[in-house]
């Protein structure tokens, strides 16, 4: 067996940020992805003259995409490009209030003074206590294994665990955000960054208040090429490196054998043919490599069996004409935030007053739309699937989306649609393979959801390796590039 080879199982963006850290190490990679393109659920789709990110559509922490370019010695900016915004997101409710959050939080803190009974020193208290939370988490949460023993011996993760009590574990987001704010709809503003993770506010532990520290503390950006071209600058930069990428080449078995009473990876098989390596890297959604891939060998049923994150339902519109009342993010709020949630969550089905999320590229990248149309991403969040009518849950809220966007922004897009496509949770599961199309692996809705998401590495198959979204750190752009890197700390040390 070739003692430096790698095989990075899915092409997902956590498995091609491990390709590129073994490719840098000095290993031959191959990569064998089930689709024809790379990046999952950082994707495109292109329709009629108009272009979409399939997928994510806020990106933060763009450093964590700088530094595979860096460690690979080039120039991040010969790859890929992107652009800070002002603006986090536009907030519309159905009171009529209006919100612009700025990534300067200053300006967001004034704006939110002179509109609401919330004011500015509110906002600063609770950022400040963002930051605490992220001060706390990153270097034991985020950056490094909890499930390797060295991880403990750090002095900052020492540190942190002597801080554990700020990290706000034992009360609710939704709980927390009820006392930072006197505001209801603010409250409901902050209490939304749970869905960030495809968790329940209501549920979550306080401690996901770490979230808005990326965006008004590092700040909220824009790929000047669009989100897809984080996967393919990536891309280009593995292949630079040598890397190897197989299309529609679905993986079927995690090959292992015994050797000195030790189990050792010994490699893949991809239709029906054999290929060795001494590191296998699977960037598959965890459930479904322990149900596919790793045959006659016992699952972490504890861990598979954990509530997973929300699915979504996405319309991708092409749609005529130009609302300068949206920017590149928008959101719709729910009348009622609470009941939503309890129907997502209890009830598994679609509420009838989502809170909807508008997302359209086209007002910074011209080109995503044909002269005088915009590219609207119209997402919801619904339940992951569990076998529900979606044909008509589907239906029902179209009907309810439209009906929304005309009570609140007073378009009746009906009538300017000229291009539509649609992304459900069954679809979602089986173009990226993420069981129950969730989009996040595990939800977050209990303190220890940190604790319950599979290590990056096998402690039973030497060489076997997890990155992506449903294994920790957990899901987002963010969070799945450091799981790879938390695989490159395990070989590094
Ligand atoms: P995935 O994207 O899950 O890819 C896994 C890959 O493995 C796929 O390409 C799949 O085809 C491949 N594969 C599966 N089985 C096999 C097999 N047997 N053999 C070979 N290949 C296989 N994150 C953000 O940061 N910001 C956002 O705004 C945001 N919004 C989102 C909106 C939506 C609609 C979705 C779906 C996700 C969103 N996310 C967002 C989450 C983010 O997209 C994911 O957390 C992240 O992209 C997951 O990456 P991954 O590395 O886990 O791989």
């Amino acid at each position: 067996m070739p003692e430096q080879k790698a095989i990075v199982i899915g092409a997902g963006i956590a498995g091609i940020a491990s390709a590129i850290r073994y490719a840098v190490k000095g290993f031959d990679v191959e990569v064998f992805e089930a689709n024809a393109y790379a990046g999952g659920k950082l994707a495109e789709i292109n329709f009629q003259g108009f272009r979409f990110d399939a997928g994510p559509s806020l990106f933060t922490m763009p450093q964590y995409v700088d530094e595979l370019f860096q460690l690979a010695g080039k120039n991040p900016k010969d790859y890929f490009e992107y652009e800070r915004l002002d603006e986090v997101c536009r907030y519309f409710y159905e009171d009529g209030l209006r919100l612009t959050a700025h990534t300067d939080a200053n300006k967001f803190a004034a704006e939110i003074e002179a509109k609401t009974k919330s004011d500015a020193k509110e906002i600063h208290q609770f950022l400040r206590k963002s930051k605490t939370i992220y001060e706390v988490t990153n270097k034991v949460f985020l950056q490094r294994s909890l499930h390797k023993i060295k991880s403990y011996l750090h002095w900052d993760t020492l540190k942190s665990v002597f801080r554990f009590g700020q990290i706000d574990a034992f009360r609710t987001q939704a709980k927390a955000n009820q006392s930072f704010f006197k505001d209801e709809r603010i409250v409901q503003l902050f209490n939304r960054y749970a869905t960030y993770n495809g968790s329940n506010p209501y549920r979550a532990p306080a401690t996901l208040n770490v979230i808005p520290h990326f965006e008004y503390h590092f700040g909220a950006f824009i790929p000047k090429k669009g989100m897809y071209s984080i996967t393919t600058s990536l891309v280009k930069l593995a292949e630079d490196l040598g890397v190897k990428f197989h299309f529609n080449s679905k993986v079927s078995e995690v090959v292992y054998t015994k050797k000195n009473g030790t189990l050792v990876v010994e490699g893949i098989i991809c239709n029906e043919q054999k290929s060795a390596a001494r590191v296998v890297i699977s960037n598959l959604d965890v459930w479904f490599t322990y149900r596919n891939l790793l045959k006659n060998f016992p699952a972490p049923e504890k861990l598979l069996i954990q509530e997973r994150s929300s699915s979504a339902l996405i319309f991708y519109l092409g749609v005529k004409g130009s609302y300068p009342e949206l920017d590149l993010h928008n959101i719709l709020f729910a009348g009622d935030y609470k009941a939503e949630f309890d129907t997502i969550w209890k009830d598994k089905t679609i509420y009838a007053d989502p809170t909807i999320y508008i997302n359209i590229t086209s007002k910074y990248i011209k080109t995503d739309a044909p002269d005088g149309c915009e590219n609207w991403f119209v997402m919801i969040n619904v339940p992951a699937n569990v076998g529900q009518n979606w044909e008509e849950l589907i239906a029902t809220a179209r009907r309810n989306i439209t009906d929304k966007i005309k009570r609140i922004l007073k378009v009746d897009i009906g009538e300017l649609i000229v291009a539509e496509q649609i992304l459900d949770p069954r679809s979602i599961e089986s173009k990226t393979g993420s069981y129950q199309g969730s989009l996040y692996g595990n939800s977050s809705n209990n303190q220890f959801a940190a604790f319950l998401r599979h290590a990056n590495f096998s402690s039973t198959i030497k060489g076997l390796y997890f990155c992506g979204g449903s294994v920790h750190p957990g899901g987002g752009i963010p969070l799945a590039l450091l799981s790879a890197k938390i695989i490159d700390q395990d070989l590094t040390n």
